[in-house]
């Protein structure tokens, strides 16, 4: 293992280099079992490298290292935390492209459309973060001249942090970072697909924070990320995953009544009404179905309602876009769209294609497969467009987490809203038209943790993020999520007769 921080070119190089190790304590640190597996590049099927294989004995070593380290984290001045934290983002600023390069290569997401700003947005956060923590105010209550009320924030203690591959840096930074401002200590478990990357930020931390404030784990959801929030050390829970996965982190936090944030899936729906601009829409549509990441984003917009009167022609657009778009080598410029993370995700996918087609919906699938020899074992997949597609029809209802878009004709505005609303998730939602009166009335009836007019998603670190009904608890992003979900509010009374 390499201690050298310098930003670096060859991901393949970096990628072998990172193998295998945790990084506990501030050392980098084989699991206690020995153990590891495979990290691999799902455009070509090699392997790139190993991940350290993390169980209960690892998650202890690190969750008793982040107990050891809170103490005199949490004593140190908030706005001296938040330097530290903003100098992770200045320095991993200098590497968004080597882990722009880094993610690309382990997620099979195209560096151009997708990797390097997902890289760049990760320095933001913890610079946006870093800046606030004199904002850890507490307030004084009026209650009895004889007597001083006031509340303080005080940090939870160790925070267990989960992630999912789709957008790791993202993801970990919007929970990392106002934790850590807020006086917490951290352990976070990747996910198996994409170990590496994340690993590389915790390094590049790791010169800056002082040993064990911050942590990290590999390992798969049952044997490493489960003892962590199981853990008695553990004070809270941020998880970023399936529905599936957080009822159980829900059960368990609930278990123990430690507070637990859960980001988890979404099934959004886009409503272009007939005074839309057109291509607009469509550039939205192609947008927020994040075509350009294989459709794996917990926000895409996979149910398009499209007037009656502008239905075809859109659909024709939105086919003749994605069409143009190429699909190849996640590392090379050219590239829009890249893979699949796992041949089981794509075969998942391909599952929910068939049981579309099956259901009598019409596909078109667009955009070209890769030529080139060497992407051959490549997991690559042709988005697909269904229309005229039952609502009931499973890629129209459930969480396909793949490039497959659903365009449902509508005449009625009323009927369409409730369409809409008529789905388990409420995580994103956008309405296109000219007409004011209808953008106000959508965004007051839709069933979203955001909804968007003549837009879809901008991540935004002050902007508050996440989801209602399944979708999720708790917001991500924002003075409030660090105030909310990473402190507790203590009052105090002093009385002075
Ligand atoms: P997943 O639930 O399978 O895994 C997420 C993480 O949970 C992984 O690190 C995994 O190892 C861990 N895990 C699995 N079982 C566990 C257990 N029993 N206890 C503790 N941890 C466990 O999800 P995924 O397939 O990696 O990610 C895709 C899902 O994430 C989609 O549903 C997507 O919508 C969602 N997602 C949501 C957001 C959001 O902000 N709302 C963002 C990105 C992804």
């Amino acid at each position: 293992m390499p201690l050298d921080t310098t930003p670096q070119t060859d991901p393949f190089a970096l990628a072998q280099a990172l193998s295998g190790a945790h990084l506990i304590d501030g050392q980098f640190a084989a699991a206690a079992s020995g153990k590891s597996f495979d990290v691999i590049n799902p455009a070509t099927g090699a392997v790139i490298g190993q991940a350290a294989e993390g169980d209960t004995a690892d998650v202890e070593r690190a969750v008793s290292a982040a107990r050891r380290a809170q103490t005199d984290w949490a004593r140190m001045p908030a706005r001296q935390r938040g330097k530290l934290v903003a100098a992770c983002g200045a320095r991993l600023n200098e590497h968004v492209e080597e882990l722009g390069r880094l993610v690309a290569l382990e997620t099979g997401k195209a560096l151009r459309t997708e990797s390097r700003v997902e890289a760049s947005v990760l320095a933001d956060m913890f610079v946006f973060f870093g800046g606030l923590g004199s904002e850890l105010k507490g307030e004084s209550v009026p209650f009895n001249p004889d007597m001083m009320t006031v509340t303080v924030r005080e940090p939870v203690g160790v925070v267990g942090v989960i992630i999912p591959w789709n957008v790791p840096l993202l993801l970990m930074a919007m929970k990392i970072a106002p934790a850590l401002v807020a006086g917490n200590t951290v352990v976070v478990k990747s996910a198996e697909e994409a170990p590496l990357t994340v690993l590389r930020v915790c390094q590049i931390m790791n010169e800056i924070l002082p040993a064990g404030v911050f942590n990290m784990l590999s390992g798969f959801g049952p044997e490493c990320g489960a003892p962590l929030v199981h853990h008695a050390s553990v004070g809270k829970v941020s998880f970023t995953g399936s529905v599936e996965t957080g009822r159980i982190v829900a059960r368990a936090a609930a278990d123990r009544l430690i507070p637990a944030t859960l980001e988890l899936g979404g099934k959004s729906p886009m409503i272009i009404m007939d005074d839309a601009d057109l291509d607009r829409a469509v550039d939205g549509a192609v947008a927020g179905m994040r075509f350009t990441r294989q459709g794996q984003s917990c926000t895409a917009s996979s149910r398009i309602y499209v007037h009656d009167s502008i239905h075809d022609v859109f659909v024709e657009r939105l086919r003749a876009r994605v069409d143009a778009m190429v699909m190849g080598d996640p590392l090379d410029e050219a590239t829009d769209i890249g893979t699949i993370i796992s041949s089981q995700q794509r075969e998942k996918v391909e599952g929910f294609i068939e049981a579309g087609r099956a259901s009598g919906a019409t596909a078109i699938p667009c955009s070209a497969l890769p030529s080139d020899p060497a992407l051959a074992k490549g997991l690559f997949l042709r988005p697909v467009i269904f229309t005229d597609i039952a609502a009931d029809a499973p890629p129209a209802r459930e969480e396909v987490f793949g490039p497959v878009a659903c365009v449902f004709r509508f005449s009625d505005y009323d009927a369409v809203i409730e369409a809409a609303n008529d789905s388990e998730f409420g995580l994103a939602a956008s309405i296109w038209t000219r007409d004011l009166k209808t953008a106000m009335d959508a965004t007051r009836r839709l069933e979203a943790g955001f909804v968007q007019v003549n837009q879809n998603l901008v991540v935004q670190p002050n902007l508050s993020y996440g989801g209602v009904k399944a979708s999720g608890l708790g917001k991500e992003a924002s003075l409030e999520s660090m105030l909310e979900h990473f402190t507790h509010k203590k009052t105090i009374i002093f009385n002075m007769t």
